[in-house]
């Protein structure tokens, strides 16, 4: 599979005048929304909130939540965000709103996914995200008016990462899963997609604007959404 047959699986070729994807689905932060906020908030802004409250140093304020980062990684409670406001004591809501000037959407997000509604495709937010993240990344950006639906990781019960998730969004949204696009910044993600079947599955690189990422994985990547445009 080449970006060029995920092109044509999208919009059609020569041959086709429709591409046969009928889902697209799209994660969020670091896929379509610049994961620097993300990064600047959880690991600059928290730390130091925190170190501020408990009047410690930034340094072993760092240590300490990087810590509890590590044990709630990968599980519901890492993307619960009022987990982690009971958990550190801080409204983490009311934290996120004083950056909100950070949320960014990255280049060509906006054009792919308007040739993806002129093209009739179901678009749909798949994210491991609170739905209070959700509805505050929409609100900055703008970009829910371009999905038919929003599949979290607390409907589904499991993150993304495992293969329950993806069961229970082919039952939810009733797709056939050759006929799939999926676009992920998580190379674990992004497997467990491919392990399950999804028929394209893409991961984004260049997750934030301020780190360079190349991807080395067995799967394909863009590093813009500009590559999946049609001609
Ligand atoms: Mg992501």
């Amino acid at each position: 599979m080449s970006i060029s047959d995920v092109r044509a699986a999208l919009w059609g070729d020569k041959k086709h005048t429709h591409g046969h994807i009928t889902h697209v689905l799209l994660d969020m932060d670091g896929t379509l929304i610049d994961k620097y906020f993300d990064d600047y908030f959880w690991k600059h802004l928290v730390p130091q909130t925190y170190a501020e409250r408990h009047n410690i140093s930034f340094g072993s304020a760092t240590g300490q939540i990087l810590a509890l980062y590590k044990h709630h990684e990968g599980t519901l409670n890492w993307t619960d965000i009022d987990f982690w406001t009971e958990q550190l004591g801080i409204d983490i809501p009311a934290l996120k709103e004083q950056i909100h000037h950070l949320v960014d959407v990255h280049p060509h997000v906006e054009d792919f996914l308007k040739e993806l509604r002129k093209h009739k495709k179901h678009v749909v937010l798949t994210t491991n995200a609170h739905y209070k993240t959700i509805a505050f990344k929409m609100k900055k950006t703008a970009l829910g008016k371009y999905f038919d639906k929003v599949v979290t990781s607390l409907d589904m019960g499991v993150p993304k990462e495992y293969e329950g998730f993806w069961i229970s969004a082919q039952q939810t949204l009733g797709f056939n899963k050759k006929d799939v696009l999926f676009i992920d910044d998580t190379l674990e993600v992004a497997r467990s997609a491919a392990h399950y079947g999804i028929g394209y599955v893409l991961i984004k690189n260049m997750a934030s604007s301020r780190e360079i990422t190349s991807n080395n994985s067995e799967l394909h990547s863009i590093d813009s959404f500009s590559e999946l445009l049609p001609d």
